[in-house]
């Protein structure tokens, strides 16, 4: 985990003054370290009924597909607003500052899918709550949340209500 750790680069006041951002990039650009983390965080859900991976825009992209794959199951983009050519769930959320909204074809899940929800990094728990709504929101289950960066002071994980969370590295 060290050496994933020191894969991980700090830009401070990114993309606002006061902001220190975690960045991925020189994660994903190193072959053993994406291989390692990926396995890592589909480690816990090998062998359970995981029907889909669904990964929020724009990082849980890069990891939820290949976590898709590595379980072999498929993936589902969250996207954000007119992204998607399809008709569309949608569900609005608060941010620290404003507000956002996500989008999820509407075929794309449905009762009987038990979903593996994954984004490169949990704050304040905000984004992944909507996720998670709007993936029950067309009557799948939530499996699990599992991200690469948990910012523990955030307390993202309260935000998440008891839900299955699975992180690899906190800051
Ligand atoms: P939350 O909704 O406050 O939990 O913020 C999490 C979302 O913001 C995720 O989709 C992350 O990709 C993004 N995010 C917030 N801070 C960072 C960061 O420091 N590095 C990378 N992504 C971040």
């Amino acid at each position: 985990m060290d050496k994933l750790r020191a894969k991980i680069r700090d830009i401070p006041d990114f993309p606002k003054p006061g902001i220190l951002f975690r960045d991925i990039t020189p994660l994903v650009k190193d072959p053993a370290a994406l291989r390692f983390t990926i396995h890592q965080l589909i480690h816990p859900f090998v062998g359970e009924d995981i029907t889909a991976v669904a990964g929020m825009e724009a990082r849980g992209f890069i990891f939820g597909a290949l976590a898709a794959w590595e379980l072999g199951v498929g993936f589902v983009p969250l996207r954000k607003p007119g992204k998607l050519p399809y008709n569309v769930q949608t569900i609005d959320y608060d941010l620290e500052y404003g507000s956002a909204r996500l989008e999820v074809h509407l075929d794309a899940l449905g009762v009987g899918d038990r979903v593996l929800m994954v984004d490169d990094l949990l704050a304040t728990g905000g984004t992944a709550r909507a996720s998670c709504s709007l993936v029950e929101s067309l009557g799948a289950e939530v499996a699990a949340c599992a991200f690469v960066v948990e910012l523990d002071a955030l307390e993202g994980r309260q935000a998440l209500h008891g839900r299955r969370v699975h992180s690899l590295l906190h800051y």
